[in-house]
């Protein structure tokens, strides 16, 4: 029932648990919209629907995926602030260093924005391949940061972060690899340049959650102890023991519990304290990622979700690493993180429009014409429950719903019911699970198989995206973003919904959604009204969405535009970056431009001279078909 009067803004925002997994970001204002707050919860608030509809103004079409800046930044400093209170609060020795994995988003405008907001704080960049290398030499200018080379390397890889030092630039490079130590030596010999080495070690100890195997003794990276002690004999020969400078793990991604990075530390702590014997010059410690992002906001250790927050990781891995160094009399190290996902996931916001929807469960139904006009007992059986149903009785009647259903069906496969009475007994048979469900919400206790009613009446709400595109992690690994309608948050949500994307692939839907038990397997949202656009946003997506999306059905990248908001609550759109085109994509999969054109022109003519069209209308659907090519690769 749609209750503007009883239900309200807080109602809304309980539902949809914005204050559990927003982080301050996300709120709702008195209009029932929901709003951003790049700087934080004490900043300037933007109304998501207002923005989306000026960004509509200027002919930017939905989905359109949005970049606060100001998240950006906020990130940053809260990252920072989280390890220099820790340092404060043990009177650690070392100094915090953060870097940023670009893996996470690569994309040009997101990476200036964290380096300029890590200059103040020495803020490196993490590199993971050659392109991802040669992309942040010529723009990583701050001199005093690092630039931490992980991945596997080549010769070619290797010369470039070497010579980079000349340029001023810190390379690291971190061994994942023995084989890659004899390239190192060679190569710095050859070009006279003495290079600055890590060990990234491998774990004996998994990690947690859905990433545990980047960690532990079968780890695809990383050198076991042996290794490195190997390797320490090789340097030593070459009297190059001296450029040993970082010791590097990663217990792998969003680690959903803090424990397995507390087993991480104290074992890597351990190496440091031993390899310090050997190698004076080591000084860092660089501890990876893996900091996690409450997805789903019920800080529990379940995959999208984390146990723990970013102030408690920072000093865990300052108090285990302090503790451990003054155990072993070595001075503390200089701590590096590599959190990539927990500085860039907040920051984009994926606005998407509901083109339509199917509801295959509400069909009309008159009980009372139903027992005049059918002669079939079970059909006859389901309009009276339906006639008798009161909250007293919602479970048994559901249980006898089902069994007639049961009965029924099995009565028309045999071919001794009409297809009418089928089409009256399906209707009864839905009508009641829809007042049952609404019926039992008013129940003090719900009985479990009345409270997953709402999940076996849920209509589909076709979307204006693509799932392998823009939020790849749904259809690949299950992962659960936050999504809400973006207005209407004042009225009762009164539609259980799944979403599904306009690709032709049945998997490109989305029905897992945010709950703080378990997962939910619908998302209430309103009944769309006519002419009246309905938007959902997906939050928490700035981190490796994008890199990972893939152009199923030649859907392409979307819209995206990075917002600046001032502190008096000005809103700028600082760059806009047009999605794919339709040639565009086209041209990725080898298809010419004008060859497709000549084709196209062919048919049309051979169309005229058989005279299925007249020479004019060949002119309007020609012009039609070139035009198509420079447009959004979505519905407009
Ligand atoms: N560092 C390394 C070596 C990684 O492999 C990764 C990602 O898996 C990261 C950093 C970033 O991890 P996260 O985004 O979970 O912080």
């Amino acid at each position: 029932m749609n209750d503007i009067e009883t239900w309200n803004i807080a109602k809304s925002k309980a539902l949809y648990g914005i204050e559990n997994w927003g982080a301050g970001y996300f709120d709702v204002n008195s209009s029932g919209h929901v709003t951003v707050a790049p700087d934080g919860i004490n900043g300037p608030k933007v109304d998501l629907y207002e923005l989306i509809n000026s960004v509509i103004e200027r002919d930017i079409s939905p989905p359109v995926l949005l970049r606060f800046n100001g998240i950006l930044r906020h990130r940053v400093r809260t990252l920072y602030a989280a390890f220099q209170n820790a340092i404060k609060e043990h009177n650690y020795n070392g100094s915090y260093m953060p870097a940023f994995p670009i893996k996470v988003n690569q994309q040009k405008p997101v990476v200036d924005v964290l380096r300029q907001a890590g200059k103040e704080f020495s803020m490196g960049l993490e590199v993971g391949s050659k392109p991802e290398l040669i992309a942040v030499l010529a723009i990583h200018d701050n001199p005093d940061a690092l630039l931490i080379c992980n991945g596997y390397k080549d010769s070619e890889y290797i010369e470039l972060a070497l010579i980079s030092k000349k340029v001023g630039r810190q390379p690291i490079l971190v061994i994942e690899k023995l084989s890659e130590l004899a390239t190192i030596i060679e190569v710095s010999q050859r070009l006279n340049i003495a290079p600055d080495i890590g060990f990234r070690l491998k774990l004996s100890g998994k990690g947690a959650g859905r990433w545990e195997r980047s960690g532990g003794e079968r780890a695809k990276f990383g050198l076991s102890i042996g290794e490195i002690l190997s390797a320490i004999n090789t340097l030593r020969s070459e009297s190059l023991l001296d450029s040993v400078k970082m010791l590097h793990f990663h217990a792998g991604s969003q680690l959903t519990s803090i424990d397995s990075l507390k087993k991480a530390l104290k074992e890597a702590g351990q190496v440091y304290v031993q390899l310090r014997q050997h190698c004076e010059n080591l000084s860092f410690i660089d501890v990876g990622g893996g900091l996690g992002v409450d997805y789903d906001g019920s800080k529990t250790s379940f995959e999208s979700s984390m146990n723990y927050t970013m102030e408690e990781y920072a000093r865990d891995v300052v108090w285990i690493l302090d503790d451990i160094c003054d155990n072993g009399k070595v001075p503390h190290p200089n701590i590096v993180t590599e959190c990539g996902r927990a500085l860039a996931a907040y920051h984009s916001v994926l606005v998407f429009n509901v083109l339509g929807k199917a509801n295959t469960f509400f069909h009309e139904c008159n009980p009372e014409e139903v027992l005049k006009t059918s002669e079939e007992s079970s059909v006859r059986n389901l309009a009276q429950l339906l006639l008798d149903l009161s909250p007293k009785n919602c479970q048994e009647t559901l249980h006898d719903a089902m069994q007639l259903r049961n009965d029924m069906l099995s009565q028309f496969n045999l071919g001794f019911m009409s297809i009418e009475d089928r089409a009256w007994g399906d209707a009864c048979y839905w009508a009641l699970l829809r007042s049952i469900s609404e019926k039992a919400q008013k129940l003090f206790y719900l009985p479990e198989d009345l409270e997953r009613l709402p999940s076996l009446l849920t209509d589909t709400y076709f979307c204006n995206l693509s799932v392998f595109q823009s939020l790849p992690d749904v259809w690949a690994i299950h992962q659960i973003f936050p999504i809400t309608p973006i207005n209407r948050l004042k009225e009762e949500p009164n539609r259980p919904v799944v979403i599904a994307d306009i690709t032709c692939d049945s998997d490109g839907k989305i029905d897992r959604f945010a709950d703080l038990r378990d997962v939910k397997r619908y998302l209430p949202a309103h009944d769309l009204r006519p002419g009246e656009p309905y938007y959902f946003a997906a939050f928490l997506v700035g981190a490796y969405q994008e890199i990972l999306g893939d152009m199923h059905n030649l859907l392409g990248d979307t819209n995206a535009v990075h917002i600046e908001v001032d502190e008096d609550g000005t809103i700028k759109f600082t760059n806009v970056v047009y999605g794919d085109s339709v040639g565009e994509v086209l041209r990725f999969v080898q298809y010419d431009r004008s060859k497709l054109i000549e084709h196209w022109r062919n048919a049309l003519e051979r169309a005229v001279i058989k005279g299925s069209i007249t020479p004019v209308e060949s002119a309007e659907i020609f012009k039609k078909y070139v035009q198509a090519f420079d447009g959004y690769t979505y519905l407009e």
